[in-house]
């Protein structure tokens, strides 16, 4: 592999967050995620899930320590760049799917374009072509209503992959969902990933975490333990180390 190809698509180093009280809810947490991985996140309640989500999205910054997506550090950015970045680079699943009722699962998708400068037209093409691969090419103009829990959750997957993202969050993707669509939605985003997609979900469930190649344990907000992935060598090079320059302790 040459270093583009072993670059990672999420670097967090030594990442703290607190919270006013003052209520440390993560403590140095440093976390890689490379191109093609598959990787949960597990923890029970209150472990800092969220607020690592929130930081790894570039939804928010951390008190200490960096954040890079896709080799760029994100305390670079000012707000209206990182949303270029967030819009272009990472794609979220949430547990509540969050799509919108009175549009069809086709516009709901091709939405998640809307700012791209990509032609309506165009944005409903690859809509379309994303809600085939999630298994709703037959599905296109039913609204959010007229679809079952697991359908609701493949638009939201579509969505989430039409710009071609680097990484997906996956937020307990299955949380509200019945034992059978849950499992689809997991055998989709491993199918997804086989594919090339790489894929983070976070989950409060040992069963699912189990079903991803790699597991990361979050506890009390620190890492726990990392079982990295078999794929990759035991100990990787870490080219992210000469690519990305990590400043110590960026505090906002
Ligand atoms: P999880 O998603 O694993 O349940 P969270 O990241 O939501 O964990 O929360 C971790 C801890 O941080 C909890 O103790 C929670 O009460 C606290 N917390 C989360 N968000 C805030 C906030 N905005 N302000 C203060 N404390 C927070
Ligand atoms: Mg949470």
């Amino acid at each position: 592999m040459d270093a583009t190809s072993t670059r990672p698509v999420l670097e967090l180093r030594r990442v703290s967050k607190v919270y006013p009280g003052p209520l440390t809810v993560l403590h140095d947490v440093d976390l890689t995620v490379f191109p093609g991985e598959l990787v949960a996140v597990v923890g029970p309640s209150g472990s800092g899930k969220s607020t690592l989500l929130h930081l790894m999205g570039t939804l928010d910054r951390p008190s200490t320590g960096s954040v890079a997506v896709d080799g760029i550090d994100v305390s670079t950015l000012d707000d209206r760049r990182l949303s270029g970045l967030r819009a272009r680079r990472i794609g979220f699943v949430f547990q509540q799917f969050f799509l919108l009722d009175g549009m069809s699962a086709l516009d709901n998708v091709a939405n998640g374009l809307l700012y791209s400068g990509i032609p309506a037209m165009r944005r409903r093409r690859l809509a379309a072509s994303a809600l085939g691969r999630v298994g709703l090419g037959g599905r296109l103009d039913h609204h959010p209503a007229a679809l079952s829990g697991g359908e609701r959750q493949r638009v939201a997957i579509a969505r989430a992959l039409l710009a071609r993202p680097a990484i997906v969050f996956a937020d307990e993707p299955t949380g509200n969902l019945d034992t059978v669509s849950g499992a689809q939605i997991l055998t989709l985003l491993q199918e997804l990933n086989a594919a090339g997609t790489t894929i983070l979900v976070i989950t409060h469930d040992a069963g699912i975490a189990a079903q991803m190649r790699r597991q990361i344990v979050l506890r009390d907000g620190r890492v726990e333990s990392d079982s990295r992935s078999g794929d990759l060598p035991a100990t990787h090079p870490d080219p992210a180390s000469a690519a990305i320059p990590s400043p110590a302790g960026v505090r906002r």
